[in-house]
C-alpha cells in the first residue's frame, strides 16, 4: 500500500497521475490549475493567451491553430528556453526534421503511439535541438526527454524570446498514399516532408484530451473520447475502400442492413476529423457525384467555422473547395 502511494506520488511529480496515458510534454502543468491558462499558453504576438490554445482561436476565430503553444519555464542566462521536451506516451519515432529552414515548425519530431487501439501521432515543434541519438524507428518511453525547447521556424517573423514555446499536436494520419495524391493534385509543388506534410495530419485538441483524462481517471478511453466529438456535418461518399477505414477501424460502425457496401456516411467534427463512419448499401448511393453533404450542425458551425469546410449559399449548405479537398485526400 505504502509503495503504491509512493508510486502515485512520484507519477504526480512527473506530470502524470496514476494510469494516465498522455503526459504533458514539458514540466509546465498550469493547464490543470484554475486560472492557469495564462501561465500555460503563449498567445501570438500582441494577442491574448487564448490564441495559443487549440482550434478557431486566431484572426477573430477564422484561423485554426492545430496544437497547443506551451510556455517555457526554464531559461539560460541569455534568456533562451531550455525546457526539456518529453514524449507524451510510449511510442516510436517516425519523423525528425532537423532542416530548420524547411518548415514553419522549424526543427520538429513526430512520434507514433497506439492508445486504446487507436493510432495517434504526437508532434513537437520549434525545437532548439532534437536529442542527437534519436532516429526514425527508435522506441521511446512516455516522459522520456526527446528534445530541448527552442524557437526555430522558417517564417519571416521570428518567435521572440518571450514567446518561446513548444508547439504540441496530437494528430491522425489521413492517408498513407499522400505522396501520390499530392503529386496528382499539386503538380510541380514541393513536398519536403512526405506523409508528414501538415495537410496529411488531422489534429485533435490535446487540451481536451488532457482534461478528460484527468477528470475521468482510469475510466478514460481515447477511442471513446474521439468518438464523442461534436458533429459539424455528415457527408456521404462513394467507395468502399480507403486507407482511413483500415487505419481506424474503431471509428467504423457496423450496419447489418447493408448487403453490399456502396459508400460511407461520415461524421466530421469542425476540424474535419472523420470520427464516425457508417457503411451504406449500394442501393442507397443514388447520386453519381463522389461526395454529398447530408447535413450541417449550424450551431457547431457558428461556434467553430475556421476550417471553412462548408458554407451556406442562400438557404443551401454546400462543401467548400477545402471541404472537397479534404474528402478527396481522405478517400484517395
Ligand atoms: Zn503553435
Amino acid at each position: 500500500m505504502a509503495r503504491f502511494r509512493i508510486a502515485v506520488l512520484l507519477a504526480m511529480v512527473c506530470g502524470v497521475a496514476a494510469g494516465e496515458v498522455f503526459r504533458l510534454p514539458t514540466a509546465n502543468e498550469a493547464i490543470f490549475e484554475r486560472g492557469g491558462g495564462e501561465r500555460f499558453f503563449v498567445g501570438t504576438a500582441g494577442k491574448p493567451w487564448t490564441s495559443g490554445a487549440f482550434g478557431c482561436v486566431r484572426t477573430e476565430g477564422w484561423q485554426m491553430h492545430e496544437g497547443l503553444d506551451i510556455r517555457c519555464l526554464q531559461r539560460d542566462r541569455r534568456g533562451e528556453p531550455i525546457d526539456p521536451v518529453m514524449a507524451t506516451a510510449d511510442g516510436v519515432v517516425v519523423y525528425i526534421n532537423r532542416r530548420t529552414g524547411l518548415s514553419n515548425y522549424g526543427n520538429y519530431i513526430i512520434l507514433r503511439h497506439v492508445i486504446n487501439g487507436i493510432e495517434i501521432y504526437s508532434l513537437y515543434a520549434h525545437l532548439k535541438e532534437v536529442r542527437a541519438d534519436l532516429k526514425s524507428g527508435q522506441t521511446v518511453k512516455g516522459g522520456e526527454t526527446i528534445a530541448m525547447m527552442g524557437r526555430t521556424s522558417n517564417t519571416a517573423q521570428v518567435i521572440s524570446k518571450d514567446r518561446a514555446h513548444v508547439h504540441f499536436e496530437l494528430d491522425f494520419l489521413v492517408n498513407d498514399r499522400f505522396g501520390a495524391w499530392y503529386r496528382k493534385y499539386h503538380k510541380g509543388e514541393r513536398n519536403d516532408h512526405g506523409d508528414w506534410n501538415g495537410q496529411n495530419l488531422m489534429a485533435v485538441d490535446p487540451q481536451a484530451v488532457f482534461l478528460a483524462q484527468r477528470a475521468q481517471g482510469p475510466a478514460f478511453n481515447f477511442a471513446t473520447f474521439v468518438r464523442q466529438q461534436t458533429e459539424l456535418c455528415r457527408i456521404l461518399v462513394r467507395g468502399s475502400e480507403f486507407p482511413w477505414l483500415k487505419r481506424y477501424p474503431g471509428f467504423v460502425r457496423t450496419n447489418s442492413a447493408v448487403q453490399t457496401i456502396g459508400g460511407y456516411e461520415i461524421a466530421l467534427n469542425f476540424a474535419g476529423l472523420p470520427y464516425e463512419l457508417t457503411p451504406r448499401d449500394v442501393s442507397e448511393i443514388k447520386s453519381k457525384v463522389p461526395v454529398q453533404l447530408v447535413s450541417v450542425n449550424e450551431a457547431e458551425y457558428a461556434r467553430n467555422p475556421c476550417r471553412r469546410l462548408v458554407t451556406k449559399r442562400g438557404s443551401r449548405w454546400e462543401l467548400t473547395v477545402r471541404g472537397q479537398n479534404l474528402i478527396s485526400l481522405l478517400t484517395y
